[in-house]
């Protein structure tokens, strides 16, 4: 059998696949079986931050896993400690890690920190979490719970109680009780299609929360990692949430998830876990992926690969008005509206088969998350793929 037909045969059907099989990938350019190339502005979805098969992060991992990979939380994890010193230094926020795996366990993560904190006084029992309608964050029953759309909580309940969406960030003050524990954004929400929020709104939210001790959880999943030119948005946004998740990019493609926050008296030993989080191979992907990004910054290329990414996307944007709204995003977060949902559809398959890789976000919008390390060559390549696309719609 073919990967196509074991897949079909053995693998719960969950995901509504493409029809193509990479079987290579360097920095973001990919191969399928038909040695057919592609450029890739997904970077997975938005996972492998430094590109494909990046050498710093395979020696790594490599001379890591010759080694120990993972013993168990029982003990001192010495990557662990430097990987969460190191996403610290990056964010600049006075704040300690919990190593997971995946976004939606961060998540987890921050809505147990933010309900524990909560429980503080043992009066008041505050267990609300405020989420946006539109947000995405993560599949686990109290996470889906969590997503502000509706769609998602078809089955599985009963979902756990104490969520509540506000319909943008104007309508969360009116929602603060005293039963809020937390309050859980998206600064540009992803899945939900490319949307920013707008800065001052969430500075002034970040202050009221503040002056109510009501922790601010921002899900750094997608927007994480540098994706919008600082380590979180969080710095661009110029607020300091007390909480921070982020997943996708920090481990560059090893599975990861890492909630972080300034409380970090709430969770005492017993609180939580996980047992394979922050393991030896994991955290070795994180400081390798950490190292590589500050160097990036620090020397300016990763600003000057966001101004080239974005100076080519607006002259296709530009140039194709006629299909598409507006240009969105921050960093090399990036998207299109498109005019209809049809077309988008239709631009991301043709794209596909003129070999270059887009995803979709929301129902309207094309999105755009290449790899922070992609070369200015693959980006020429990739838009000189996407304009044969246009000619072509
Ligand atoms: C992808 C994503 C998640 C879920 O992450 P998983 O690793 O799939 O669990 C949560 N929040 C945001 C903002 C995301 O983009």
């Amino acid at each position: 059998m073919n990967t196509k037909e074991l897949d079909k045969k053995y693998v719960l059907q969950t995901y509504g696949r493409v029809d193509v099989e990479f079987v290579s990938a360097k920095n973001a350019t990919l191969k399928d079986i038909n040695d057919k190339q592609y450029i890739d502005f997904t970077s997975g979805i938005g996972v492998v931050s430094v590109g494909h098969a990046n050498e710093r992060v395979n020696s790594a991992i490599s001379k890591q896993l010759s080694n120990i990979t993972h013993i168990s939380n029982l003990y001192y994890i010495e990557p662990q400690a430097r990987a969460a010193q190191k996403v610290v230094e990056a964010s600049g926020y006075d704040m300690a890690c919990f190593f997971g795996n995946s976004g939606a366990e961060a998540n987890e993560g921050a809505i147990k920190i933010a309900r524990k904190h909560g429980e503080r006084d043992g009066k008041i029992k505050r267990y609300k979490i405020i989420t946006l309608q539109h947000s995405f964050h993560g599949r686990t029953i109290t996470t889906v719970k969590a997503t502000g759309q509706e769609a998602m909580h078809n089955y599985f309940g009963p979902f756990p109680d104490g969520f509540v969406y506000a319909n943008g960030i104007d309508e969360i003050e009116a929602l603060l009780d005293d039963h809020t524990a937390g309050v859980m954004i998206e600064l540009i929400q992803g899945e939900g299609g490319v949307e920013p929020q707008d800065k001052q709104k969430v500075q002034a939210l970040a202050k009221l929360l503040k002056e109510k001790h009501i922790p601010l959880i921002v899900d750094e999943v997608q927007t994480g990692a540098y994706r919008t030119g600082e380590f979180t948005a969080s710095q661009v946004y110029e607020i300091e949430p007390e909480i921070i998740t982020l997943a996708k990019g920090v481990g560059g493609g090893i599975p990861v998830g890492i909630v972080m926050t300034s409380l970090k008296e709430v969770l005492c030993p017993g609180d939580h876990g996980s047992t394979f989080g922050g393991n030896y191979l994991s955290s070795t992907a994180v400081c390798e992926v950490v190292d590589i990004l500050n160097e990036k910054k620090a020397s300016g290329e990763l600003e000057k690969t966001s101004q080239y990414f974005n100076q080519e996307l607006e002259k296709f944007y530009v140039s194709n008005k006629a299909i598409f709204t507006q240009k969105v995003g921050i960093g090399m977060m990036c998207g299109l509206r498109v005019k209809d949902a049809d077309t988008l559809s239709k631009v991301i398959n043709t794209a596909r088969e003129n070999g270059v890789m887009l995803l979709k976000a929301g129902r309207n919008t094309l999105r755009f998350l290449p790899p922070l390390t992609i070369t200015k060559e693959e980006i020429d390549e990739g838009f000189k793929s996407l304009v044969s696309t246009m000619a072509s719609i």
